[in-house]
């Protein structure tokens, strides 16, 4: 395999998941005995060990605080999501199946790039029926920081599924400057997708090498992987 397509979850494969909000809520409360949620900072494109500190920080801890606690948090959040999603209603965004089901024809290595600890992302694409057609990726229970992720995931391509390509046959592609950040420091391909909070102009702007609506086109998005 010499294409490796690395895909970001939220506003980029799949809607919403209020599951995983709704653990956020939980696991703050159960483990740091505080009534809040992801929504007191800008989470977008960040990690899920991000989103609890940050979160963290803007109510008023400190890092001895969240230190000790921080495995409790992350193990509460993964088991609040695994025994709660199968009641979640997530959609699957427009053309992401038709699309990742043609990469897959087409003999591209497909995984994952995601904020999501990996229980987390496995969970939320497998209740969706997209799980299986992802066979590697970089996770948030891999690193807090998202641009991190990226030379995890190709190492991983290239260990365990005989991914002979590069940088330059490597995309990632998400709905936010910091999934465009995360390749763009890595030094590969980005394509931008407006199907979340940010339009085409701010994910040029982030610098995108390529930006798409969503991923209904098929075609767009198999011409990017040609040039
Ligand atoms: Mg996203």
């Amino acid at each position: 395999m010499n294409q490796l397509v690395l895909f970001d979850i939220d506003k980029t494969l799949i809607n919403k998941s209020e599951c995983h909000h709704n653990a956020f809520i939980y696991a703050f409360e159960k483990i740091y005995n505080i009534d809040t949620n992801a929504e007191v900072i800008n989470y977008h494109g960040k990690t899920d060990p991000q989103i609890m500190h940050e979160v963290l920080i803007a109510e008023g801890l400190n890092e001895s605080d969240i230190c000790p606690l921080k495995d409790n948090f992350l193990n509460c959040l993964s088991n609040y999501f695994i025994s709660n999603v199968k009641s979640d209603e997530i959609e699957v965004m427009d053309g992401a199946h038709s699309l990742i089901k043609e990469l897959e024809n087409q003999k591209v290595l497909l995984g994952l790039l995601t904020g999501n600890m990996e229980s987390i992302a496995y969970a939320k694409l497998n209740h969706v029926g997209l799980g299986h057609y992802f066979k590697l990726g970089g996770f948030g229970s891999d690193s807090y920081y998202r641009p991190n992720l990226v030379p995890l995931a190709i190492k991983r391509a290239q260990n365990n599924f005989s991914f002979n390509g590069n940088k330059k046959n490597t995309f990632v592609v998400g709905d936010t400057p910091l999934d465009v950040d995360a390749g763009l420091k890595a030094g590969i391909n980005t394509i931008g997708v407006a199907s979340g909070d940010y339009s085409l102009i701010e994910l040029k702007k982030s610098g995108a090498n390529f930006i798409l609506n969503d991923l209904t086109d098929l075609n767009g998005f198999l011409k990017i992987l040609k040039k």
